[in-house]
């Protein structure tokens, strides 16, 4: 007879665990308890099959665990012990972390199909493997109490299922049905009626409301975009499954496996076949989502005709959604009924809601696989508040990210918490937003900060929540942020290199940084060297007018005779500007792409971050190298002679020699100062990383030069993964003096 005690830890906690450890030892005949505590799952069992327990804990374990740890001892047996038993959450159990929303599962999307079942086409069934968790979750511990839940009383057989360890709903706390749950505003088949006759609709979500229109429909397409004054920026589409999706995209394998997870991301896949060009104007990819909610493949269920059954949800389904963020004016994702009929009012033809609320806002995720593997261009539904594991514990710290793409991230123990996407700190709204997800946050993980470390940017715009805090501050510089977020990640402690390529960060030295070669040592890091600067002629004017870069590289390669002629009379200030040589350097990578693609023709005038780069990638078929287009200069980076050659090329032929030569510059770059600093891994970070061709050409080529290079897996490269950064950096022990 053995009696061992086992701990279990990780993500163990809401997720139908406890059941899990029921079953498994009710199965293997032994006796004992289970219960959640402070560190996870802890467990006693007692039998001659006690051995076998530890293989099935793991093996078995429900889909939304994520098991960190098993520990197990031996202890002495209990005598006349004669059942196993769950205990439950009397006795003030601390309950230590919620999980992520995730999509419906298969068991529950069965019963939405089966005519007999009672939960028979409800839009809010769900059960311990899925449902929502961190958008209905105010607080721990992770009760029905404490979340959106609250005030729907179960009816008794729900309330039967939830007692009950042997169904799949034991203890599932967001447990519904059409007798006690939810109830959406509108008839399904009433909106997928509005949406098939050309209107937009509002619909509440997981985490906040989606504008959705008929996605083949031009015509409300460009309506949606003109109403939501979104410039050129792409939206995203919900399609059923990858069998419908696949007539008008390519799906690689890995990219079907993204699309079908559990967290359900928006995945950017490559266009093949027509649809409208306001989708995505300019861009070869289409971000893609099939359905999380079940309110959502509801829509597609009506389309499909309410088959009863589950073979509809393998075949292929012509309805096709526009699904994107309800966020007016860059402002957060709108989340509540009121707010939704006033701000969404002049979008949307039709406001969709329901009862439960969305407590937490949170957006979809947004990823692009990228060398094998999904890469993160936002990180939010689905993977928040999901831990990422670090080399080792640090003290408990905050960090408060940039100023772009901002997220927040707090430390416990060896995990650091990223929060969702925040967006951009530009406007009262969102740095309220910032707040909130930084206080939930720390109440999610029942944690107090000793620290607090943001962006070293002198206008970081949530400096009063820094103060409100009262603790110690830390400002790390932007690409030292980008770089550690990687080698935080990836779990490298060593001395490392690191290629940081984005827009703009504010470097250590008060001017524009954004192509940088740093080496980091623990906290500590050095700048090696930088892409050769260019100029900046109108600060942040030229970010979003990338034909000025262009004028810039004119100037720098001393063509300033070619200015006016390529660039029309509207540009003779600025060769003013430039000939005056009274304006600053940038190092950027992102306007190093501007000036390529206003140089090729591609894009004058950029309405939102990165589209430059978006535009030049979208002609690439294969990257080529121009073999003199590069110089390796002290250290630094000299692409100068590659945009002197572009001035002679077509669009095509000028975006595959820029892609591949600047790739092959910047291999040739780490390759030198990894010889002379005697280091291996090159972490490779920043927005301009999530340019999948050069991405791939540059890993690839450090690989092939025996280097290790790091790709941002769990955080994005962009300023979303900054905050990651900081934490590891200020729980490293960079305490400010
Ligand atoms: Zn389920
Ligand atoms: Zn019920
Ligand atoms: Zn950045």
């Amino acid at each position: 007879m053995t009696r061992l005690k086992v701990r279990v830890r990780g993500t163990v906690q809401g997720v139908g665990f406890r059941p899990h450890v029921w079953r498994l030892a009710t199965g293997l005949g032994l006796t004992g308890t289970v219960r959640n505590d402070a560190e996870g799952v802890l467990a006693e069992v007692q039998g001659a099959r006690a051995a076998e327990f530890l293989h099935g804990l793991r093996r078995q374990a429900p889909p939304l665990a994520r098991i960190t740890a098993i520990e197990s001892e031996p202890m002495p047996p209990v005598a006349g012990e004669a059942a196993f038993v769950i205990l439950g959450s009397a006795g003030g159990v601390v309950v230590t972390s919620v999980a992520p929303d995730a999509c419906v599962c298969p068991a529950c999307l069965a019963e939405m199909c089966d005519p007999a079942d009672r939960r028979w086409r409800y839009p809010f069934l769900n059960c311990t493997h899925c449902g929502p968790r961190f958008t209905i979750t105010r607080r721990l511990p992770y009760d029905r109490a404490n979340t959106a839940m609250a005030r729907f009383v179960l009816c008794p057989d729900c309330a039967r299922e939830y007692a009950d360890p042997a169904d799949r709903r034991f203890h599932a706390e967001p447990i519904a049905c059409p007798a006690c749950g939810p109830r959406l505003s509108a008839q399904i088949a009433d909106v997928l009626a509005a949406l098939q006759g050309g209107r937009i609709v509002a619909l509440k979500g997981l985490g906040g409301f989606h504008l959705l229109c008929d996605a083949t429909d031009a015509a409300v397409v460009e309506r949606l975009r003109a109403r939501k004054e979104r410039g050129a920026k792409p939206f995203a589409v919900m399609a059923l499954n990858a069998a419908s999706i696949e007539r008008w995209c390519r799906v690689r394998p890995a990219e079907r496996a993204a699309l079908g997870a559990v967290e359900r991301p928006i995945v950017l896949l490559e266009r093949r076949a027509a649809l409208p060009e306001a989708l995505a104007p300019g861009l070869d990819t289409l971000g893609v989502m099939l359905p999380a909610a079940p309110l959502h493949y509801l829509l597609f269920h009506e389309a499909a005709g309410r088959p009863a059954g589950t073979g509809w949800l393998a075949a292929a389904n012509d309805l096709l959604l526009v699904a994107t963020s309800a966020n007016p004016g860059g402002e957060p994702l709108v989340i509540d009924d009121a707010e939704a009929a006033c701000r969404l009012g002049g979008i949307a033809d039709w406001v969709v809601t329901h009862d439960r609320a969305v407590l937490t806002r949170c957006d979809d995720s947004v990823v692009r696989v990228i060398a094998g593997a999904p890469r993160f261009l936002r990180r939010a539904r689905g993977y928040t508040p999901r831990a990422i594991a670090l080399a080792r514990a640090v003290p408990p710290v905050l960090a408060l990210g940039g100023v772009l793409k901002a997220t927040v991230c707090a430390t416990r123990g060896a995990e650091a918490v990223l929060s969702q996407h925040v967006g951009t700190l530009d406007n009262a709204a969102t740095l309220r937003f910032l707040d909130e997800a930084a206080h939930h946050l720390l109440a999610l993980l029942d944690t107090r900060p000793v620290l607090v470390a943001h962006d070293l940017h002198p206008d970081f715009p949530a400096r009063g929540l820094v103060e409100r805090f009262a603790l110690p501050v830390l400002e790390v510089q932007h690409h030292h942020a980008h770089a550690a977020a990687v080698l935080a990640e990836h779990g490298v402690v060593a001395p490392a290199l690191a290629v940081v390529l984005d827009g703009f960060g504010y470097g250590a030295d008060g001017t524009a940084w954004g192509g940088e070669l740093l080496r980091l040592d623990g906290a500590k890091f050095r700048r090696l060297g930088h892409l050769r600067g260019l100029p900046l002629p109108g600060g942040d004017m030229a970010a979003r007018q990338p034909w000025r870069m262009a004028a810039a590289a004119l100037h720098a390669l001393g063509r300033e005779t070619e200015i006016i002629p390529r660039l029309g009379a509207n540009a003779a200030a600025v060769a003013r500007l430039l000939a005056s040589g009274r304006v600053p350097l940038t190092s950027s990578c992102g306007r190093l792409f501007d000036a390529a693609a206003a140089l090729l023709g591609v894009l004058r005038i950029s309405s939102y971050e990165g589209e430059g780069a978006m535009r030049l990638e979208a002609l690439v078929r294969t990257p080529r190298v121009l073999a003199t287009g590069w110089r390796l200069e002290k250290g630094s980076l000299d692409l100068l002679p590659l945009l002197d050659a572009l001035r002679d090329c077509a669009a095509q032929e000028g975006a595959e020699l820029f892609h591949g030569t600047l790739a092959a510059g910047l291999v040739a770059w780490a390759r030198a100062a990894a010889a002379e600093q005697g280091l291996e891994f090159v972490a490779l970070s920043g927005g301009c990383l999530i340019n999948r061709t050069l991405a791939e050409a540059t890993a690839a080529g450090l690989q092939a030069a025996g280097l290790r290079p790091l790709l941002p897996a769990e955080a994005p490269a962009g300023d979303g993964g900054l905050s990651l950064g900081q934490a590891w950096l200020a729980g490293q022990g960079a305490l400010p003096p």
